[in-house]
């Protein structure tokens, strides 16, 4: 495949974008190349401006489970668009997708709009801190709840330690509020509340983590967490800002037993416009202004465009919830082919499914937490992504991402997928 104008695209990038790229992942800087620049997508497919056509397993990193140009959401879209791009006062359509929300989701009573995943994070995380008077907040090392202050906080080694910023330009005084633990290991957050003798505000968990690969919660470990969370008056937050509407039509909640207080959302709830959304119980969000104290507010809050796109969207998940069953059954023949391929040349994986999401790792054990994850042979996933592009298979360009089954892939386009695969593998091992 020839990638010549994205490489001049990228050049000239680089030239008044700092990396060439809006966001640090794009540039490709864990895999072999340089990114395609996308020209547009159509269906199961993103096209370059070399003129490339790629199967799309990243989907926008998410928002996309109908893939690209989906001709509702396109349609509501447009509709919307010819009504204004955006009023800064109340409109129906944040009602009615509030309304489905609510209507899916037993742990919320009220939501409210925002416009990315980080932001509905960021303003859950005052909320708790709001509604409980407390600082301290409990998070799992390998997961990511978006890029503010308090969450930004670098993998400790050990149990329980307080954070240490993991960029510059993060006050180290704001993420010594923040503990880590070790994702399915309760005993870690055992030691986090036995060492917060003042207490923890909020423990906040990505329920299936898509952040360091695909890494789901165990049962029993979100059981426990929830009976610590009760124990301590310690609010329990469900990060579902991929997960929500991609694991299953309750995200994560219609798998596990485990109710959370407050749960994030985003990606799939804008159809791949900005938009994230934090809800909970109304007690808890009745703390938030105008109702209460803690302060929250948005210039494009609910843009009546990405409400639209959200609304249809969640209204074609509602009416038809066995497309779940369908695309986990092609997630499921994706991971079982590259596990095949990898077979064949003898190099270890281990894979998972949940909904619509898939992970896969070059590793030889299973992956419990952040720890495993860092395992997996990283230069050989760098090496297999760039044999996959060139075979037109788009997998996200890093082995810490999950990748995603939209409604437009179709069981050809998988087997074609697992052919590359093979291609790919026996190339390298060559
Ligand atoms: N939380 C989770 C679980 C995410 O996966 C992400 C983004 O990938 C975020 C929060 C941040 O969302 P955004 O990138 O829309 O700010």
């Amino acid at each position: 495949m020839a990638y010549d104008k994205s490489i001049a695209a990228f050049e000239e990038a680089y030239k008044v974008i700092p990396g060439g790229v809006d966001s640090p992942v794009r540039a490709f800087s864990g895999v072999e190349g340089t990114p395609p620049f996308i020209e547009r997508g159509e269906g199961a497919y993103l096209f370059d401006i070399d003129g490339n056509r790629y199967i799309d397993y990243v989907q926008s990193w998410g928002p996309l489970i109908f893939g690209h140009t989906d001709a509702d959401i396109e349609a509501s879209v447009i509709d919307s668009v010819k009504k204004g791009l955006s009023f800064g006062a109340p409109t129906t359509v944040e009602t009615e997708l509030a309304e489905e929300i609510v209507s899916m989701f037993d742990s919320i009573d009220k939501v409210r709009f925002v416009s990315s995943g980080t932001e509905a994070v960021m303003s859950a995380i005052r909320l708790a801190r709001g509604a409980t008077g407390r600082d301290n907040i409990l998070k799992f090392t390998g997961c990511y709840h978006g890029h503010s202050d308090s969450l930004l906080v670098q993998a400790g080694s050990g149990l329980a330690t307080f954070g240490t910023p993991s960029s510059p330009g993060v006050p180290a005084d704001l993420t010594k509020h923040t503990l880590l633990a070790t994702y399915n290991d309760i005993e870690s957050v055992e030691k986090c509340f036995a060492d917060s003798p003042e207490g923890i505000a909020c423990v906040i968990i990505e329920p299936i983590a898509g952040n360091m690969g695909l890494v789901p919660a165990d049962e029993t470990f979100l059981q426990q967490l929830r009976a610590l969370c009760d124990a301590h008056d310690t609010l329990l937050i469900f990060d579902e800002v991929m997960s929500g509407f991609r694991a299953s039509l309750k995200g994560a909640q219609g798998i596990t037993t485990v109710k959370p207080d407050m749960v994030t959302l985003g990606k799939v709830i804008g159809a791949g416009m900005p938009v994230g959304a934090f809800g909970a119980r109304a007690e808890i969000m009745a703390q938030l202004s105008p109702e209460g104290p803690v302060y929250q507010a948005g210039t494009l809050s609910g843009n009546p465009v990405a409400m639209a796109a959200g609304l249809t969207s969640l209204r074609k998940l509602k009416a038809n919830p066995a497309i779940y069953v369908e695309l986990g059954n092609r997630a499921k023949k994706l991971v079982e082919g590259l596990k095949r391929a990898a077979d064949s040349v003898n190099v270890p994986m281990v894979t998972d499914v949940r909904g619509s999401m898939f992970g896969f790792f070059f590793s030889d054990k299973p992956v419990r937490n952040f720890a495993d994850v860092m395992e997996n042979d990283q230069k050989l996933f760098a090496k297999f992504h760039k044999g996959m592009l060139d075979r037109g298979i788009y997998l996200a360009c890093s082995s810490f991402e999950t990748g995603f089954i939209s409604t437009a892939i179709t069981d050809e386009m998988i087997d074609e997928t697992v052919k590359a695969a093979y291609e790919t593998l026996k190339e390298i091992k060559a």
